[in-house]
């Protein structure tokens, strides 16, 4: 199964992914996890990136596609691969696409997670991220078993820099200017499908896991 999860920041695509990765046993490629765990570990890249994700701008596409090409030549991502957060704009589909072309294979979906807009800064300014292995929960929505600590690892929850009201409209802006014509790239090429991302965890899942076993 080599999959896209595309929608807007808190459209639910980490949520989804980490779901699909639990039933699939395919990896979560999240660019916006890899460029955390560097900023983290203070590497060269991190700290070109950090600036961009603290404004709620896109990395430069060199960086992230960087990333996605080194990541999907690794053996376990040979059955399968599910990229959320990748790609963001047009230049980043087209390298992703050369990219597979290179290694013969072929994407089997994008999945589009549709989210009304007021509903996305709620989701997000509720979001609470654990630090180790990157899980997202929310106070309200999908609150962890104990208060603060990852119900898969324990780890500490955390608000992320970027989830604060001003930084989450930057983000949708960026989103409805670089990644949204997106959905008409993957339209074009016969892939996508959209599900209404409005309704409960579970039952996004099963809608998403759906469409899979029809492919
Ligand atoms: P969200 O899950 O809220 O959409 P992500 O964790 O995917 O956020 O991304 C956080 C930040 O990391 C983005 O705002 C951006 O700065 C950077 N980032 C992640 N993925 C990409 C990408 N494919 N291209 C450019 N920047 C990215
Ligand atoms: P993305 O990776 O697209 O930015 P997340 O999966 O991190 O989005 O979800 C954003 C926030 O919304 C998280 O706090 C998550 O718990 C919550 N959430 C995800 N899916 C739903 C849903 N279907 N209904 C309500 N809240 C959701
Ligand atoms: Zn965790």
């Amino acid at each position: 199964m080599k999959l896209i999860l595309l929608g807007p920041p808190g459209a639910g695509k980490g949520t989804q992914a980490k779901m699909l990765t639990d039933h699939f046993g395919i990896p979560q490629i999240s660019t916006g996890d890899i460029l955390r765990a560097a900023v983290k570990d203070g590497t060269p890249m991190g700290l070109r990136a950090k600036g961009y994700m603290d404004s709620g701008l896109l990395v430069p596409d060199e960086v992230v596609v960087g990333i996605v090409r080194e990541r999907l030549q690794q053996s376990d991502c040979k059955s399968g691969f599910i990229l959320d957060g990748f790609p963001r704009t047009v230049p980043q589909a087209d390298a992703l696409r050369e990219t597979l072309e290179s290694l013969a294979k072929d994407l089997d979906a994008v999945i589009s997670l549709k989210v009304d807009t007021e509903a996305l800064v709620g989701r997000l300014t509720g979001r609470r991220t654990c630090r180790q292995c990157g899980r997202g929960f929310h106070v309200v929505f999908d609150p962890p078993r104990q208060t603060g600590s990852c119900d898969a690892c324990g780890g500490e929850l955390y608000q992320r820099d970027d989830d604060r009201e001003e930084t989450i409209r930057k983000r949708l802006s960026v989103y409805s200017e670089q990644t949204a014509p997106l959905e008409a790239y993957y339209t074009g090429a016969g892939l996508l499908a959209s599900v209404d991302g409005m309704l409960e965890i579970n039952v996004v899942q099963q809608r998403i896991r759906g469409i899979l076993q029809a492919r």
